[in-house]
């Protein structure tokens, strides 16, 4: 049996010196926030682990929701938990609130954070649609320097992102909604709780003299990564939402989405149903 090693910082910096060192030795790490994902995967198989765990659940640093002049920072540490009950968010970026509270269920979201989400990188993680609409920033510290990425350009593929070995994701920032941003988050999924979900859908738009402008939808769990849903958004923006409209979203979605057959449902019903949510969420508005 392998010795492995486990850190547990008290504060970021000596997280990140513990990052830098490992490096340098050739010591890979295996970073641990909530664990609800890094602990079913590794279950099992020691080798998973590395040759070292570092817990970071103790970086408040890394844990608090702010603002910062017109945009929202989430600490990469918050639980869904956090998020789900934040007035902040509820507020300014009430998207985020509502994708947060369908995730698991309240143990899950107790543990699971928005970082371990985001590192995760899987298409059918349910913060990410919101975060995409949101043209969330990731900030990637190591011990060094720090740089900012745009989460589209973060996400390389399903469990495939651009951090380095020495980095940590430290924070999340957001556009705070206006006073007529409207944007909703729906999502389908074989039970209410403890389900992943089979297609979602995360819309942001304002309402202007009957006509919705600056529309951004993205989807989730109907393609590798989250996908920008481009022809829909042409579809809708600048429009009158009437029949007319509506008749055409089946076939800006099929030319958006790249849905999968898999064990928990076919591309078919995923497609037909982002189609269905859109026309819904439409006629809310
Ligand atoms: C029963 C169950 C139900 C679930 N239901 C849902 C659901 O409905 N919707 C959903 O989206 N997900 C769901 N999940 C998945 C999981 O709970 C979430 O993805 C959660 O947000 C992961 O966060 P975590 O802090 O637990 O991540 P961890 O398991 O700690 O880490 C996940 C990955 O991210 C890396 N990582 C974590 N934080 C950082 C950081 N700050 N910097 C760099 N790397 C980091 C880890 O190294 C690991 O690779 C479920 C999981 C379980 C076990």
């Amino acid at each position: 049996m392998k010795n492995i090693n486990g850190f547990l910082p008290l504060n970021l910096e000596e997280a990140l010196l513990i990052l830098k060192h490992s490096y340098k030795n050739g010591r890979k790490v295996r970073i641990v926030a909530g664990g609800t994902d890094v602990m079913a995967r590794g279950n099992g198989n020691q080798s998973f682990f590395l040759d070292s765990v570092l817990d970071i659940s103790a970086l408040k640093e890394i844990q608090e929701i702010k603002t910062c002049e017109d945009k929202i920072k989430i600490g990469a540490g918050c639980t869904h938990a956090q998020i789900a009950k934040s007035i902040l968010l509820k507020n300014h970026a009430s998207i985020l609130t509502k994708a947060s509270s369908v995730i698991g269920s309240p143990q899950i979201r107790h543990r699971g954070t928005i970082g371990g989400n985001i590192c995760n990188a899987s298409p059918v993680g349910d913060i990410l649609p919101s975060l995409y609409v949101l043209n969330a920033v990731l900030t990637l510290a190591s011990a060094s320097q720090k740089r900012e990425v745009p989460i589209k350009e973060f996400i390389k593929g399903p469990g495939r992102t651009i951090i380095q070995p020495d980095e940590l994701l430290t924070e999340i920032t957001v556009d705070m909604l206006g006073e007529n941003e409207f944007t909703d988050y729906r999502r389908s999924a074989t039970r209410k709780a403890l389900a992943i979900s089979k297609s979602s859908v995360a819309f942001r738009g304002i309402k202007k003299e009957g006509v919705l402008v600056g529309v951004k939808i993205a989807l989730g769990s109907v393609g590798p990564v989250i996908i920008s849903a481009h022809n829909c958004e042409k579809l809708i923006e600048g429009k009158k939402i009437d029949e007319e409209m509506l008749a055409q979203i089946p076939s800006a979605v099929q030319a958006d989405c790249k849905p999968i057959d898999d064990l928990r449902s076919t591309k078919e019903y995923r497609s037909h149903v982002v189609g269905v949510f859109l026309a819904e969420i439409l006629r809310s508005c």
